[in-house]
């Protein structure tokens, strides 16, 4: 914007039509919402080595009305970046809940046991968010300690409130997991201080498990620690058989990825719920 020591200016064509779409996109993403264009994805968690259904995560979509899907890893850093996703979070939690509802009202003992749900930063910091969500599961008559909130290590070192909150969550009965784990600004006193239920390894270490890789020797150190803390261990993007068996035999129990199933719409995942199981090929 200005020339003093930037490397482009305002009338750089290119960053103008970065500036532009991210514009654009922005106004579009404020009328989502009302528009009923955002809808939810589910993908299960499985226990290892059955493939039984241990939990879903909700993910959210957007059915743009020019561009089709756009994925949640571009809009959502918008949303991040104007504060969008304060509100986009919010319909998510509430969506999520209401399902976890119907499914504990229609399939009782088989509804899922778990429903992950991402939570943002800038949402763990809206004042009163935990009171927020014991409103929401309350009056839905949702059980706290079906809900899990997932959390990435960015976000709670990035707030400082965001361990206050995390706390009065897990207090309240809900479930925390710490997503993405090893990828942001991994400090290992965040495990000590936080109180985290499930530890999500993330698929850049699940991707070099069946090699001699560092990465495997993380993933597989990362069962002692999750063990002596008890926690639970989750590998994420498990795409290989191999990869599933190498991560049983390391000690992991629970795993999620398209080896198992992709995210499903709510009619797709509603099979799956109601075989309580993954068909594996
Ligand atoms: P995440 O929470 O780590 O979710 C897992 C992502 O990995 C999902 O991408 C999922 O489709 C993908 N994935 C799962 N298994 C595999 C696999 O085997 N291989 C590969 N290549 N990918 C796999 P998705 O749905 O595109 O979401 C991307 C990220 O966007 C999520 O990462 C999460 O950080 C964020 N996100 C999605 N929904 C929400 C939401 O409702 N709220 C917030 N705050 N963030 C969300
Ligand atoms: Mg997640
Ligand atoms: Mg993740
Ligand atoms: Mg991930």
């Amino acid at each position: 914007k200005t020339a003093g020591g930037g490397r482009w200016t305002w009338f750089d064509p290119i960053m103008d039509r970065l500036a532009d779409d991210d514009a654009r996109l922005t106004a579009d993403l404020r009328q989502a919402i009302t528009r009923d264009e955002l809808f939810l994805v589910y993908q299960p968690i499985v226990e290892l080595p059955h493939g039984r259904l241990a939990g879903v995560e909700a993910l959210v979509r957007w059915r743009h009305p020019e561009h089709g899907l756009v994925s949640p890893a571009v809009f959502i850093p918008l949303a991040e970046r104007n504060g969008q996703i304060v509100e986009i979070g919010r319909w998510v939690l509430e969506q999520a809940v209401a399902q976890t509802a119907r499914w504990e009202r229609d399939l009782g003992p088989n509804a899922p046991a778990k429903v992950s749900v991402n939570v943002s930063a800038r949402q763990l910091g809206q004042p009163g968010f935990p009171a927020e969500v014991a409103a929401l599961l309350s009056a839905a008559g949702v059980d706290p300690a079906r809900l899990t909130v997932e959390v990435t290590e960015t976000a709670v070192l990035g707030t400082g409130v965001a361990l206050e909150v995390l706390r009065a969550l897990a207090a309240q009965g809900l479930s925390i997991a710490l997503d993405d784990f090893g990828t942001g600004q991994s400090s290992l006193s965040l495990l000590v201080d936080c109180p985290v239920d499930w530890l999500k390894v993330d698929k850049s270490f699940v991707d070099g498990v069946t090699s001699d890789s560092p990465q495997a020797v993380i993933v597989d150190s990362l069962i002692g620690i999750t063990e002596g803390l008890r926690m639970q261990a989750v590998a994420e993007g498990v795409e290989t058989a191999e990869q599933a068996e190498r991560l049983y035999r390391a000690g992991y129990r629970f795993a999620q990825g398209f080896h198992f199933a992709r995210p499903l719409a709510e009619s797709d995942i509603e099979l799956l719920i109601a075989a309580q199981q993954v068909q594996l090929t």
